[in-house]
């Protein structure tokens, strides 16, 4: 199974990777950041394939993808 990383401190919740992902994996938290912003999380872990798109679609580098 993949494993993600997610530098919850860098998120901007911009949606990009919730949007691109393409097995509906990701969401946002419910919790803020320092930054004031909703981290994303891997919501639906079970579902992810490890295509690693969340990860080239982030403009901050917040999420990395290890198979
Ligand atoms: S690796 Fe692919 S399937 Fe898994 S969370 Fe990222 S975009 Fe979704
Ligand atoms: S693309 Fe990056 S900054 Fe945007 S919501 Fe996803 S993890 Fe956060």
């Amino acid at each position: 199974m993949p494993k993600l990383t997610i530098l919850e401190e860098r998120c901007k919740s911009c949606g990009l990777c919730i949007e691109f992902c393409p097995k509906g994996c990701l969401g946002f938290t419910d919790k803020f950041n320092a930054q004031g912003y909703r981290p994303v999380a891997w919501v639906k872990a079970e579902d992810c394939n490890g295509c690693a798109i969340c990860a080239r679609m982030c403009p901050d580098v917040v999420i990395e993808v290890m198979k």
